[in-house]
């Protein structure tokens, strides 16, 4: 097990015979592609990943990473705090065609050649993993949204006019 920086390039397949863990982090200012969903680039990434060989000899790499980013509430365009996960399930392939022989339990990973960048791996999956749209669990801007409601809700009760008329009547 290795503990610490992630390596930047990796032989997947070489570690995968060696049956070798990843565990480390890195900041979310390393994946710029997923930073452009987010409201800022604060905050790390967690990895922990194996590699390994399965019993049918397809090279794996499965394990999660996560984080917990700043995304734009969609409420009130604040910054709002958002955990991600992802979760690996790879199978290394050589090429597309490889890729029709795996089983299907796996998500296909195409490494050509011998090393990969790691990071643009993890970064794909995280990406994947974002929340469509980010709102606080407690918006400040849920509550007028609320009351909005309340509003469509009394237009459903009688005509304001006609309570008005009954009023009057019951003056008389
Ligand atoms: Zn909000």
């Amino acid at each position: 097990m290795s503990n610490g920086p992630l390596p930047i390039r990796v032989d997947p397949r070489k570690l995968a015979e060696r049956g070798v863990r990843l565990s480390g982090e890195t900041a979310l200012g390393t994946m710029p592609n997923l930073c452009q969903a987010l409201a800022d680039e604060e905050g790390v990434v967690s990895v922990d990943l194996q590699f390994d060989v399965d019993q049918q000899g397809i090279r794996t790499i499965t394990g999660e990473a996560h984080s917990t980013v700043n995304m734009t509430c969609q409420r009130c365009l604040e910054s709002a705090r958002v955990a991600v996960e992802a979760e690996f399930n790879l199978a290394i392939a050589a090429s597309e065609e490889a890729v029709k022989n795996l089983p299907r339990s796996y998500d296909p990973l195409i490494v050509e050649g011998e090393e990969i960048e790691l990071l643009p791996v993890i970064e794909e999956e995280l990406i994947l993993s974002l929340p469509y749209d980010a709102y606080h669990d407690d918006c400040s801007v849920q509550t007028s949204f609320g009351n909005a409601e309340a509003v469509a809700d009394d237009n459903e009760k009688p005509n304001p006019f006609s309570v008005l008329a009954q009023l009057k009547a019951n003056n008389k």
